[in-house]
Order: structure tokens, then C-alpha cells, then sequence
């Protein structure tokens, strides 16, 4: 069969407009989680290019980064890392606040999840405002690792999420 290209990917994502609320174009992933040739092809995608690379951990951001997350640490055989939001993660955590359109959220790392100097791949499934995945970077560093890149699926690129991430390698599959 043909490798997966990126464009493969884009026209399986469903794009839904106004969930989870009036004005969100949501980009529903599932059609490609759905699809055992686009899944693999989406891992490739994000990970491949650091198979030669030395990658200690792959750290995923909650909820759908961890799919794609876990899977890129088998294939690149690593270690993965979740980190989830506050509450969630049993041991003791490490805490970042950021803001969202309304109001505040945190997201939180056991605070011996990683090695201090590990290298780590940080993934989400989509990079819009950029404050999860910036409070994702900050709690990385705060445990004393170093972010080799920060990988997304999707980045929406208009709304300049990039511009939060202070000069982090950056890699997107699809740009909008
Ligand atoms: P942000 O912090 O604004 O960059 O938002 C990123 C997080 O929100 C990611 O974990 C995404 O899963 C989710 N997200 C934000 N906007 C969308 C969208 N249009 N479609 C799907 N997920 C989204």
C-alpha cells in the first residue's frame, strides 16, 4: 500500500462546526483513529523523523495527545508520559494554571515522571491558542527535562498559538 501523506490525513478529519460551542470549528480526529492505515500513517507523520534521534520519553497532553502520544512511544520504543489535568494523577504532581477564552485551567506532571535532562517529544492533537501546550512545555522544563519538539496533528495556524511556544522546535501535520 502507499504511504500516508499528510493530505490523506485531511481529507479523512471531519470538521464540525459550532461544537462544543457556537463559533468552534472542532476538527474531529476520530475518522482517523477509525482508520488502521491512516492511524499508523498519522504516527509515522509525527514520530518518524526521530527514529534515529535520541527521544527519552514522549509525553502527551490530556486527553486525545495521549493517542497519539503512547502510540509514537512504542514506535519509537520509549517511554510515554501523560500530562493530565489537575486532579487526575494520583502521586505527587507539579501544577501550571493558564488561561483559556474564559476563565483558567491547570494541567499537572508527576513530579518524578521524568529524568532531569531527558529529551522529550511532546505531542498534542491540535495546536489552537497554544496556552495547553505552553503550560505542557513549562511543566517539562519545571521537572528539569528538554523539549527536543513539540508535535501537533493539526495547527490552526491564524490563531498564532506557535507564538507561545518561545522558540520550541515545531512540528505540524496539517496546517489550516
Ligand atoms: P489551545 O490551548 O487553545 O491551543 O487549545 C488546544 C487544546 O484544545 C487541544 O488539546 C485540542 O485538543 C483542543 N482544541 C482547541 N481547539 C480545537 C478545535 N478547533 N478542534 C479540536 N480540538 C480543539
Amino acid at each position: 500500500m502507499s504511504k500516508i501523506t499528510a493530505a490523506d490525513l485531511e481529507a479523512a478529519i471531519r470538521n464540525v462546526p459550532d461544537f462544543p460551542k457556537p463559533g468552534i470549528q472542532f476538527k474531529d480526529i476520530t475518522p482517523v483513529l477509525g482508520d488502521a492505515a491512516l492511524f499508523a500513517g498519522s504516527i509515522d507523520l509525527l514520530a518518524s523523523h526521530h527514529a534515529d534521534s535520541r527521544i527519552d520519553a514522549v509525553v502527551g497532553i490530556d486527553a486525545r495527545g495521549f493517542i497519539f502520544a503512547a502510540a509514537a512511544a512504542r514506535q519509537l520504543n520509549t517511554a510515554f508520559v501523560p500530562i493530565r489535568k489537575k486532579g487526575k494523577l494520583p502521586y505527587k504532581t507539579i501544577e501550571e494554571n493558564f488561561s483559556l477564552e474564559y476563565g483558567e485551567d491547570t494541567v499537572a506532571i508527576h513530579e518524578d515522571a521524568l529524568q532531569p535532562g531527558a529529551r522529550v517529544l511532546l505531542l498534542d492533537d491540535l495546536l489552537a491558542t497554544g496556552g495547553t501546550a505552553a503550560a505542557a512545555t513549562k511543566l517539562v522544563q519545571k521537572v528539569g527535562a528538554e523539549i527536543v519538539e513539540i508535535g501537533f496533528l493539526i495547527e490552526l495556524s491564524f490563531l498564532n498559538g506557535r507564538e507561545k511556544l518561545n522558540g520550541h522546535p515545531i512540528h505540524s501535520v496539517i496546517t489550516y
